[in-house]
């Protein structure tokens, strides 16, 4: 990833003036989103400079025991003092997302804030609403992108093994593990760094993957049962009712990743998961190829990602967003055909 000499100099000079910096990254934030923010946070602080990381909402347990998730703050159920940071904010920091939107509630105070902006980002498609945008959709993750943004800046030896741990989370969760097609020999190039700062592949794996519990691996059970194939649109769909969740005491994160097992069947080249969360119908899309469900997801559902990964709340009722999800793929049958 390039980032222009321009960029780099309005960076630094935009973090040597901040006295109140604030990261803050998207709704129901994954390890990417998590990974960029508190590592970022990590290689300021070992620099000298101090910040305060705000989510829009909670995030999974999984992720619970990265460098300074203590202090994190969550803008759900604690917007006044919240947005009391945010109002005097001088530089924020838009992490693993692409549009105000994205940070739910938080977004009224951002966009109301009169600080300084800096997006470090790889979706598709970017809303210009920054001062200083590094937006690249061929990068892997943010948390690829934080690891270039500090050499960049001149912060590489501020990289402690404890942010490396966080950027390590971040690049093996948005690749699934090295395997998506957004993995590149320079995300191998950036991981293995990481590994030379310290990272211990086996206990992050264990950190963030054998954490399941019991009543997880029954709803996955639960998911993969009730998974109807269309075979003629080489699709698998996956819901999951208020009810299924309520039986397995769903927490959050129980069902990150359930989407993928879609994928992993023979020839199939489109997974859907769908949950009725509380009311709220949260659609994961993905794919396999040329078969574009960001713009399914943006066309239809109101949604986006990317091209491979995308998500959208639904705004009708599950049974309903099952049937027009049904109706919709009939339209995509020729690109869901071809090889
Ligand atoms: P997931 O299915 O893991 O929630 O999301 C997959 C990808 O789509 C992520 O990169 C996420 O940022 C994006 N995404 C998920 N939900 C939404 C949404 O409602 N709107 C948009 N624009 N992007 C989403
Ligand atoms: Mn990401």
């Amino acid at each position: 990833m390039k980032i222009s000499p321009s960029v780099v100099q309005k960076s630094k000079a935009l973090l040597a003036n901040a006295q109140h910096i604030v990261i803050t990254n998207h709704i129901s934030p994954d390890g990417d989103a998590m990974g960029s923010a508190l590592g970022l946070q990590s290689i300021l602080n070992d620099a000298g400079i101090v910040s305060k990381v705000i989510v829009p909402n909670a995030y999974p347990d999984f992720l619970h025991w990265m460098e300074g998730h203590e202090a994190v703050l969550c803008y759900e159920g604690n917007e006044e003092e919240a947005d009391r940071i945010i109002a005097k904010a001088d530089l924020i920091f838009h992490l693993d997302y692409n549009s105000l939107k994205r940070s739910g509630t938080m977004a009224n105070a951002l966009l109301a804030s009169q600080a300084n902006r800096i997006m470090i980002d790889h979706h598709q498609e970017p809303e210009d609403f920054v001062d200083v945008m590094i937006s690249d959709s061929a990068m892997s993750s943010t948390c690829e992108m934080i690891y270039h943004f500090a050499k960049a800046i001149g912060m590489e030896a501020h990289i402690t093994t404890e942010a490396a741990n966080c950027l390590y989370t971040g690049i093996i969760t948005d690749t699934g593990n090295f395997r998506f097609s957004g993995t590149t020999p320079q995300t191998h190039m950036v991981a293995a760094k990481l590994l030379e700062i310290g990272v211990k592949p086996h206990e992050i794996a264990g950190l963030v993957y054998d954490t399941n519990s019991e009543n997880r691996l029954a709803l996955l059970g639960r998911t993969l049962d009730k998974m109807e194939v269309l075979h003629n649109l080489n699709t698998a769909i996956m819901h999951l009712n208020q009810e299924d969740l309520a039986e397995f005491d769903f927490q959050k994160g129980d069902t990150e990743g359930f989407v993928n097992y879609g994928l992993s069947l023979h020839g199939i080249k489109l997974s859907v998961f769908i949950a009725d969360k509380d009311g709220k119908v949260k659609m994961s899309f993905r794919s396999k190829g040329n078969f574009d469900v960001n713009k399914l997801a943006r066309v239809h559902f109101n949604g986006g990602g990317h091209k491979n990964a995308a998500g959208a709340l639904s705004s009708q009722n599950l049974e309903d967003t099952l049937s027009t999800l049904k109706k919709v793929l009939v339209d995509y049958a020729d690109e869901l055909q071809k090889n």
